[in-house]
């Protein structure tokens, strides 16, 4: 016998709980189904332990560097690990006990701790419970993904999750995956004191930024110690003794590189695979992603996707704006759509990147017009104050509406400083009302309105 609900949430990441709250204060009677830790990625294995252990890895950073401002540290700096871990545990936790909180206290809202599984379009089973509804959210997130290597099976290896319970600092970390989260746990563990190697498989670092943030992030990164190797086409891996050794087969360098932990950071996998869609008959995409239109429901009425399962984006912020969308959409009326935001998210390496809008790639492929400009952070006083000097700002103009096409900040307080632009972006305003804007000083952001005094056309410098 199915126990009937209006509505049936299946994770509880980024985008459930938000909706879970929207939809029962709305008066319908809702289920939320969890399997693992509530919270989902971010809270538990993502940004809030990452950015943690960031803000730890930053702090040893500083301390080394204290003579540059003027300090006498009387011994080396050392990292204690488990402190490290328990401080994220720490506020990990409490950011979980505030979501599971937050649900406990939903009116009509009932929780089940399981793995849910369609049985039809409108029914879901939790073990031995069976709950109906004729609208039925998927926010089931995505995993680590496990390449298939040759050797991989004879040795073990780390994931983005399982390097979080480390509570002591592996002697050499090679990290297999030159883009986000391999970049920030590799200068986040140089940092702590082991040696780190990171190997990409493309041609350079974070394929998907343009060149000069690229090339930037690998002088950044090898000036900190990281030893990098790029073009690594074949991997396979062997164990030696203690040693974990990966064959590269790189065009330059040496042929391997050994190291005594292996982290695996080549990206995530939906978590759509045991989930029973094919008896709701929802269709998934080559990759697993479940496909959604524009207002993020699948083929089948009455079952949405939100968050990372839907392709649609693979961050904190696109999962909470699907929750945005969706409610705005059943609850006020609206008629919201994925393809209203602007693409923008941030690098937690230090200093960080933030981003919005298109690459140099993307803008050259409108075949637009532009105007470019760039400024390095050298020629930013409150960077110079800070003495963190690495990176640039650059933005992209279209030369005919003066609409911001993209930006980038790499360098200190990057990812909070480009909100400046994309909101301008989100304005739909000319970049001339941003040029004359009077920014405080001494900041980041007061600089952005000057390197808008500087564009010029794309190409040239
Ligand atoms: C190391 C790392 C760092 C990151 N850092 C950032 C960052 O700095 N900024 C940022 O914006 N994003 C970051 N992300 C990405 C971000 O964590 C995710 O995009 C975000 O959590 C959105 O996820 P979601 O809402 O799709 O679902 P998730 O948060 O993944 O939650 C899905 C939930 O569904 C549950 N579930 C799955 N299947 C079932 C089932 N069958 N039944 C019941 N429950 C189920 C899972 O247990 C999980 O709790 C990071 C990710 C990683 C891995």
């Amino acid at each position: 016998m199915a126990t009937f609900y209006d509505a049936i949430i299946i994770g509880t990441g980024q985008a459930g709980p938000a909706l879970a709250d929207r939809l029962s204060r709305a008066g319908m009677k809702v289920a939320v189904v969890e399997r693992g830790l509530v919270g989902g990625t971010c809270v538990n294995t993502g940004c809030t332990p990452t950015k943690t252990m960031v803000a730890s890895a930053y702090a040893a950073h500083l301390a080394r560097r204290a003579a540059d401002f003027g300090l006498a540290l009387e011994a080396p700096v050392r990292v204690d690990l488990k402190r490290v871990k328990a401080r994220k545990d720490a506020v990990s936790g409490a950011s979980r006990r505030s979501v599971e909180q937050w649900l406990q206290t939903m009116p009509n809202c009932t929780y089940f701790h399981g793995s849910a599984r369609f049985r039809s379009p409108q029914e879901v089973s939790v073990d031995t419970n069976v709950l109906a509804a004729p609208k039925i959210f998927v926010n089931v997130g995505a995993r680590p993904r496990v390449p298939v290597l040759p050797g991989l099976d004879q040795v073990s290896y780390l994931t983005s999750s399982s390097l979080l319970d480390l509570d002591f600092l592996p002697p050499h970390l090679l990290v297999v995956g030159g883009s986000y989260v391999g970049l920030e746990f590799g200068q986040m563990f140089r940092r702590f004191g082991s040696e780190v190697t990171i190997i990409e498989m493309g041609p350079r670092l974070l394929s998907r930024e343009d060149e000069d943030v690229s090339t930037t992030i690998q002088e950044i990164l090898e000036g900190e110690g990281i030893h990098l190797r790029t073009n690594a086409e074949c991997i396979s891996a062997a164990r030696q003794g203690n040693q974990i050794d990966l064959g590269l087969n790189c065009r330059t360098g040496a042929p391997s590189a050994s190291g005594t932990h292996l982290l695996l950071a080549v990206g995530r996998t939906p978590n759509t695979d045991d989930l029973g869609l094919e008896d709701a008959g929802v269709a998934r995409d080559k990759h697993g992603y479940i496909i959604v239109d524009d207002q993020l429901r699948t083929n089948v009425p009455g079952i949405w996707a939100l968050g990372d399962c839907n392709g649609k984006g693979a961050f904190t912020h696109t999962s909470y704006n699907d929750f945005e969308i969706v409610a705005a959409n059943l609850l006020d009326h609206e008629s919201r759509r994925v393809s209203d935001r602007i693409q923008a998210y941030a690098l937690y390496i230090d200093p960080p990147l933030g981003r919005a809008g298109l690459t140099d790639t993307q803008v050259r492929a409108t075949g637009k017009p532009v105007l470019v400009a760039k400024r390095p952070m050298t020629r930013v006083a409150r960077a110079v104050e800070k003495g963190e000097t690495q990176g640039f700002m650059k933005v992209v103009v279209d030369r005919e509406s003066k609409q911001i096409l993209g930006a980038a900040i790499l360098g200190t307080g990057g990812d909070e400083a480009i909100h400046s632009i994309l909101d301008v972006m989100y304005a739909k305003a000319p970049y001339t009302v941003l040029q004359r804007a009077m920014h405080i000083h001494p900041t980041v952001s007061e600089l952005i309105p000057t390197m808008l005094q500087d564009l010029k056309p794309l190409g040239k410098s």
